[in-house]
């Protein structure tokens, strides 16, 4: 193993918070009841999901019914579509998804595979040049035809976050289902407004300093939603499968200690994101700041640089100590230009030269400093070398 680099891409993923390794522990091996067993051991384990169901509810202020527990960020994105799209159809014969060209391919890829493969027809709301999807805009769009809309909430490649609260009444006025993308949000935003408004949400164990695998859809119990996974009646028949106990207790224990330290934990990140902001801007020559300036996560700083291989940065950058991202996880490798920073209207020169820098937890600000002496002659570096 090389040198443990810092890591700045607390985005892609956290590191699982010892307290809630700690509260998973003992239902990896002696706690091994299923829950949906009727003697002791099984009860035992039943009551360990549903003390977790009732934390994950009392952060979100929702009631417990509303708390579907699923495998991530993905499959809870997947449901949402899928399950409030078919029973739109089912009950009004709708057959039109609405979302946005920002999305996770989480959402996307659904919305696509919807239309493709189901039979419903895919529209994409516009989105301004940082991202942000303007209600009037989905107030002229929304028919009764519309199956279900997603918006994301805040944004995994450009921290943008979206006015969701107020898109979600809109949808609630006609009847619509509206989804959000939660999954970035979670960790650092109060979600308690949004969850006021009839809004599906997706949340992800990992992105939270929480386990991978697990994830929450929050389903409001007056939205209608048909389950992807049939077999026993596990989390109201809306997702099938013996419960996964010890990560359902860890995405609890994870998304109760995000509530506890945000206040404090905002004001620090987005200190040290402000920093990455600022000095980028000045000491970089030919830069933009990807996604909005002010509303934005606050431990998010993302970049476009011109004429430069985002990728061939992360990796240069990744020698010299610093884990970042050129983007989002999930696009390792490929060299076409992010839809994302595309639909900002950012010319393929500018989108391909991306990076991603997301603080956490553990960072501290002598790391950023550190990283912010380096980041100009590396930048250089690629960008002279990409000339050759
Ligand atoms: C990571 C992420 C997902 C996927 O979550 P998994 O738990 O990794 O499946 C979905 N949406 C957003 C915005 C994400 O950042």
């Amino acid at each position: 193993m090389p040198a443990p680099a810092v890591y700045l891409d607390h985005a892609a993923t956290t590191p699982l918070d010892p307290k809630v390794l700690a509260a998973m522990q003992p239902y990896f091996a002696a706690e091994y009841g299923n829950p949906s067993s009727i003697h002791a051991m099984g009860q035992h384990a039943e009551a360990a999901v549903e003390r977790a169901r009732s934390e994950v509810a009392a952060v979100l202020r929702c009631p417990t019914q509303d708390v579907i527990f699923t495998s991530g960020g993905s499959e809870s994105d997947n449901l949402a579509l899928r399950g409030t799209a078919f029973a739109s159809r089912e009950l009004r014969g709708a057959s039109r998804v609405l979302t946005t060209p920002v999305e996770h391919p989480a959402v996307l890829r659904t919305a696509e595979a919807l239309a493709r493969q189901h039979g419903f027809s895919l529209d994409l709301l516009p989105v301004d040049h940082f991202g942000q999807v303007d209600p009037d805009d989905l107030r002229r769009r929304l028919t009764p035809d519309t199956a279900v809309v997603s918006v994301i909430h805040a944004n995994n490649e450009i921290g943008t976050v979206n006015p969701v609260t107020h898109l979600a009444r809109l949808c609630a006025e006609q009847g619509i289902p509206f989804h959000t993308d939660a999954v970035q949000a979670a960790a650092h935003l109060d979600l308690q407004e949004l969850t006021d408004a009839p809004a599906l949400i997706s949340i992800g164990g990992h992105k939270l300093y929480g386990p991978k695998g697990v994830g929450v859809l929050r389903c409001p119990s007056q939205i209608p939603l048909l389950p992807e996974i049939t077999g026993g009646g596990q989390e109201h028949g809306l997702r099938a499968g013996t419960h996964n106990v010890p990560l359902i207790v860890g995405l609890a224990a994870a998304l109760k200690l995000a509530a506890e330290t945000r206040p404090v934990e905002h004001a620090r990140h987005s200190g040290l994101r402000d920093r990455i902001l600022s000095r980028v801007l000045a000491e970089v020559p030919q830069a933009v700041i990807s996604g909005h300036p002010l509303q934005r996560l606050p431990n998010h700083a993302s970049f476009c640089f011109h004429q430069l291989d985002g990728n061939a940065l992360v990796a240069a950058l990744d020698r010299s100590g610093y884990a970042c991202s050129s983007g989002s996880a999930c696009k390792t490798g490929d060299p076409t230009p992010s839809g994302v920073l595309l639909a900002l209207g950012l010319p393929p020169a500018w989108a391909l030269g991306s990076l991603r820098v997301t603080v956490g937890r553990s960072t501290l600000p002598r790391e950023v400093d550190g990283f912010l002496s380096v980041l100009p002659a590396v930048i250089q570096a690629v960008r002279s070398a990409g000339g050759n």
